[in-house]
């Protein structure tokens, strides 16, 4: 029997970019990228800075629109989805956190999380009950009450992966999540994630230029100048069964 980790390597994509070419003026951020995510799978995307990491990670998240190339999700081509369905899709199927979480600073950590099922009409009481669950999962509900600025780093951070799953996507976007932590925080943020990313069968992509947080993936894709140099199934050093 396959781990669950060999498992979400050997299924079918869930989400293929093919031939992603993207300029801003002159300095072309992506020329040619492809890459396939699959189901349950913690995909690393590296690179030096500059290398179009991020540009890669908003095409495939349906916020940036490529020049040209496909981002196919299922029977959708992201590229070709008029914006309200694309908002749609990101509301619901895709979440996103960033290197600086990006909460919102005058709304206790609680409503944060919250947000999005309340954007989506859940119940407010409903939407309280998950964002806690959600909070508690990641070690941060004691913060529930506070605002953004009274939150430790990697505490911020917790949250804001907190608000990416409350909604129960299939694929989170992560773009150098622990870009800002220290290594036990970096180590406590993405110990959660990969956690919290098995149980569900949540699909990760994962931005960063730290090996130690690649490691928590089950594939390395390597960017070079806007396109992919290299892609590698990552050695499964721990079981990620629990
Ligand atoms: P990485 O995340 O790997 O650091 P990016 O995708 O942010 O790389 O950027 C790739 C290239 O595209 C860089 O040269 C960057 O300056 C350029 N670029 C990215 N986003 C923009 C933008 N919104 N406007 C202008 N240039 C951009
Ligand atoms: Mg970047």
């Amino acid at each position: 029997m396959s781990t669950q980790a060999e498992q979400a390597t050997n299924g079918a994509p869930i989400l293929t970019a093919r031939g992603l070419i993207k300029s801003y003026g002159k300095s072309e951020a992506l020329c040619g990228a492809s890459v396939d995510l699959r189901a349950g799978e913690i995909l690393a995307v590296t690179g030096a800075s500059g290398s179009g990491k991020s540009t890669l990670l908003h095409c495939l998240a349906g916020i940036v629109r490529p020049d040209e190339g496909s981002v196919s999700y299922g029977h959708e081509q992201l590229d070709r989805l008029p914006e309200e369905r694309l908002s749609e899709l990101r509301r619901t199927e895709f979440g996103v956190v960033f290197q600086f979480g990006q909460l919102i600073p005058e709304l206790p950590v609680i409503d944060n999380v919250a947000l999005p099922l309340l954007l989506a009409g859940t119940a407010r009481s409903d939407a309280h009950a998950r964002a806690d669950e959600w909070l508690e999962r990641f070690g941060v509900r004691g913060q529930a009450a506070l605002r953004p600025g009274e939150l430790s780093g990697g505490q911020a951070q917790r949250a804001a992966l907190a608000r990416a799953l409350v909604t129960g996507p299939r694929i989170v976007f992560a773009d150098e999540p622990t870009g800002a932590l220290d290594s036990l925080g970096g180590e406590q943020v993405m110990t959660a994630l990969a956690h919290a990313a098995r149980e569900t069968h949540t699909a990760v992509v994962l931005i960063t230029h730290d090996a130690q947080v690649a490691a928590y993936a089950d594939r390395e894709v390597r960017l070079h100048d806007g396109a992919v140099q290299e892609s590698s199934a990552l050695p499964q050093e721990v079981s990620h069964d629990h």
